[in-house]
């Protein structure tokens, strides 16, 4: 018997849930819990409630909250499909009541747009100690960009030393301006300063001031930029022999004129505000005027393309090759009723889910996605819905 508890009722969480539903060899109780049990309810009315068993209200921003939910569904593992300000207060949980835990993304505390995995990994010795595992970043990028890193190492090459992670979103979902997952997290994300690695330093770079004109499968040229992404931290930790490692993400002229402006009129700060006798943050106010991501899904054309390139040395000879999906975000909407970016980080978050419950990936302590052996998780990406292909070529990048 193996039981789930899936915290965040939200895009993506809708994806695994209905993922999970369809495994119930790999998840014979599904229970899920969020904020607004609203959304809860409406996802259990659509899985069915022989498989969604119960629902429940938490405020996961509380331990304590969280704690006494696990204690009384007693779940194998709990999957965290809130927000990244969520991560501790779950991990701490999960520790209280020695349960496995697995997220999408790494923490961020709200005050400040910093994410960095520092205060995950600090809670390896608790976890070991408590014989519990947790699974971080299980999601596309970070997720899947991990595992076809470790893939490649794996069967192509016997040292990598460049590595360029490439995220397109071909897609048009016919909004002047929208975000492809939550507003708050994504904006925060992409006005950060930009870094990557290389020989050994982390440099950084002036925000999407970097620029690729790089041609993407099925998809052609789009305009890509340098960002920092945090699997890039975890990827140079795990794999030394890299010289460089670097994240490319699309963005479209229209977009970025958006954010400019709205950066420039001061919407997407984080610091409050006094408004009408109340103080609130403009960054979370342009959330509620922004469309909700999933709203996005009905009628949203084109694909993505998600995949890394890695450069290394076989047999003394040096050679790239690049290891990527396409997923058509109207064929997600048939399938699932999601958008392509909700469905490239909800089934890997099932696929991670299903390794740990059946103990193909579960060792004590707290790991990233590369730390396991990538096949049974390529194998799955290629039975759910991710078909994933690898081709020989030149570095686009030299
Ligand atoms: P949404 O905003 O659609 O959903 C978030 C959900 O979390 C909502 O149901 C929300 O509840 C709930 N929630 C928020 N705060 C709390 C709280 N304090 N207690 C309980 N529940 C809470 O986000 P997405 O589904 O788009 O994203 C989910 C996660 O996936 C994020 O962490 C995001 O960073 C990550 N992600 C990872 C990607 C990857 O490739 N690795 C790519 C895309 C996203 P409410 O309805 O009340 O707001």
């Amino acid at each position: 018997m193996s039981k789930v508890l899936i915290i965040g009722a939200g895009g993506v969480a809708s994806v695994t849930v209905k993922k999970c539903a369809r495994l119930p060899e790999l998840f014979d109780e599904i229970y899920l819990a969020s904020r607004t049990i609203s959304k809860c309810e409406a996802l259990q009315k659509e899985v069915g409630i022989d498989r969604v068993k119960a629902v429940f209200a938490v405020d996961a921003d509380s331990a304590a909250q969280v704690t006494a939910l696990i204690q009384k569904v007693q779940p194998d593992l709990v999957v965290n499909l809130a927000l990244p300000y969520q991560d501790l207060p779950i991990m701490d949980a999960c520790l209280a009541t020695k349960t496995d835990y697995l997220d999408t993304a790494n923490y961020e505390p709200k005050d400040v747009a910093k994410f960095e995995y520092s205060w995950q990994w600090a809670y390896q010795d608790r976890f070991k100690e408590a014989g519990i595992m947790a699974l971080l970043g299980s999601g596309f990028d970070p997720g899947v960009t991990n595992v076809y890193t470790a893939y490649a190492a794996k069967h192509y090459f016997d040292e990598i030393h460049y590595l360029d992670i490439v995220d397109c979103n071909g897609g048009d979902h016919g909004q002047a301006f929208a975000t492809n997952f939550n507003p708050e997290i994504n904006i925060r994300e992409i006005t950060q300063v930009g870094k990557y690695f290389e020989n050994g330093e982390w440099k950084e770079t002036p925000p999407l001031s970097v620029r690729e004109d790089l041609d993407y499968q099925n998809i052609g040229v789009r305009a890509s930029y340098l960002m920092f992404h945090e699997e890039l931290e975890s990827i140079v930790k795990h794999f030394p022999s890299l010289k460089r490692a670097r994240f490319w993400m699309t963005f479209g002229d229209a977009y970025l004129n958006h954010l400019k402006v709205l950066e420039g009129i001061g919407m997407t700060s984080i610091t409050p505000i006094d408004f009408q006798g109340q103080q609130i943050v403009p960054l979370e106010f342009l959330k509620a005027v922004l469309p909700n991501p999933g709203s996005l899904a009905q009628g949203y054309t084109g694909q993505t393309c998600i995949g890394t390139y890695v450069t290394g040395i076989k047999d003394g000879q040096e050679k790239t090759i690049f290891i990527y999906n396409n997923c058509s975000h109207s064929a997600c909407y048939e399938e699932v009723g999601a958008q392509a970016v909700s469905y490239t980080t909800g089934v890997p978050a099932m696929i991670g889910a299903a390794l740990m419950l059946n103990k193909t990936w579960h060792k004590p302590g707290v790991w990233n996605m590369e730390q396991f052996d990538p096949d049974p998780f390529m194998d799955m990406l290629n039975e759910h819905g991710l078909a994933w292909h690898v081709i020989k070529c030149e570095s686009p990048f030299k």
